[in-house]
């Protein structure tokens, strides 16, 4: 790998590092003072983990387990299988492919199935 690979995965890793929020995954901002450390990146994520915690109490799990609505498994797991087939689509296209042009159109077509995965936060909503 050359340095510009280098660089490329360095920017990556920097941009996934520090604590995130325990209920979403988003990163946190940096701390701006002494005090508690931060768990959530909201209000929202800060209720719907503690509405998560009591109910995997109520059915005997632990603090670990999530329970998700089955709509929610159902359209992640949709998202997934369009990533696969873009992925079978890429590797096929990327035998044959011999101008720039064929390169961009293999990668916007796995980033077009990809996109939707990468704005996931899951669960998103809890149960209700
Ligand atoms: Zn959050």
């Amino acid at each position: 790998m050359g340095a510009a690979g280098a660089d490329a995965k360095r920017e990556f890793t920097k941009s996934g590092d520090g604590p995130r929020c325990r209920w979403c995954g988003r990163l946190l901002p940096p701390r701006s003072g002494p005090g508690r450390r931060r768990e959530f990146c909201g209000d929202s994520c800060r209720q719907l983990d503690y509405q998560n915690r009591r109910r995997t109490a109520d059915a005997g799990l632990g603090d670990d387990q999530v329970i998700v609505a089955r709509a929610e498994i159902d359209a992640l797991h949709d998202q997934l299988y369009l990533l696969a087939a873009a992925v079978e689509d890429v590797d096929h296209d990327l035998t044959d492919a011999r101008t720039v042009a064929d390169h961009r159109e293999a990668v916007e077509h796995l980033l077009e199935a990809a996109r939707p995965l990468a704005a996931v936060r899951f669960p998103a909503s809890g149960v209700t």
